[in-house]
This record gives C-alpha cells, sequence and structure tokens, in this order.
C-alpha cells in the first residue's frame, strides 16, 4: 500500500465560470400587441426546466391554458426568431400558431380579438376586411 500523496492542481481548481443559468431559467414572454388599439393581442411564454421546455400560450380565441404544452427546442427557436421584431409573415408561419398570435399576413401587424371580431364558427375578419381562421384543434385542458 503506498501513501497517497494528495496532488495540488497547479491553480486549475474546477473554478465556477459565470454562466447564463440565471437568464435561461429565466421565462421568456413575448407579446404581439393589436396595431388597432395597442391592447395585447397574445402572449407567448416559453419556461424552460429540467431539460424541458414549455409553451404557455394565450392566443386571440384560446391558448393552452396556464399548463402549457412541451415544445422542442426547435420550436423554441422558431417562436424566438418569430416574435422578435421585425416580424415577418414566413418566420411567423414557421412558429406553428393556429392564429398566428394574431398576425394578419396581409396587412403585416397583430390586431387583438376585438379587432379581429371573431364570429361563432371561428373566423376572424381584420379591420381590412382579411379572413383568418382563429380556430384551434380544440384540446381540452387538463
Ligand atoms: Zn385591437
Ligand atoms: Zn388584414
Amino acid at each position: 500500500m503506498q501513501p497517497n500523496t494528495p496532488v495540488t492542481p497547479p491553480n486549475e481548481s474546477p473554478k465556477k465560470l459565470p454562466t447564463l443559468e440565471g437568464t435561461l431559467q429565466e421565462p421568456r414572454v413575448f407579446v404581439t400587441r393589436c396595431a388597432k388599439c395597442d391592447c395585447i393581442a397574445a402572449t407567448i411564454e416559453i419556461r424552460s426546466g429540467n431539460g424541458t421546455e414549455r409553451l404557455i400560450y394565450n392566443g386571440i380565441v384560446a391558448g393552452t391554458g396556464p399548463g402549457g404544452t412541451p415544445i422542442s427546442s426547435g420550436r423554441t427557436r422558431a417562436i424566438a426568431s418569430a416574435f422578435t421584431p421585425p416580424y415577418e409573415a414566413a418566420t411567423i408561419r414557421a412558429a406553428d400558431f393556429y392564429d398566428d398570435a394574431g398576425f394578419c399576413a396581409s396587412c403585416g401587424v397583430f390586431y387583438c380579438f376585438t379587432h379581429w371580431n371573431p364570429s361563432t364558427t371561428g373566423g376572424g375578419r381584420c379591420p381590412h376586411g382579411h379572413f383568418k381562421s382563429l380556430d384551434p384543434h380544440w384540446s381540452p385542458d387538463d
């Protein structure tokens, strides 16, 4: 049995590097605002934790509910680029929201519930008369 001489590493103790952990744990929140009245059209919140990401969405006529829904990191990136200005129809479409968070591709702006004026069938028209389906594929809140 040899005595184990403890080796002191020359200044190489694993120092904690400053990480982004704090900011990464913060929920990322994106808000779209109505071009007509400046009220909130939709809110999109992404929460990270335990290696998963959840989307909590509050859309024009419906959303995910407070529990949210798990999403892939690819979708997280798509959402982050879609709802960071400048807004573009193509990137917003890629974020894959059934109501595009209230975005009218023809006008190039967002509208709120009031200004989409949704009908009972789930369709709405923007103040310029462009039609949009705002009806989600209903999934009951769990
Ligand atoms: Zn409005
Ligand atoms: Zn429009």
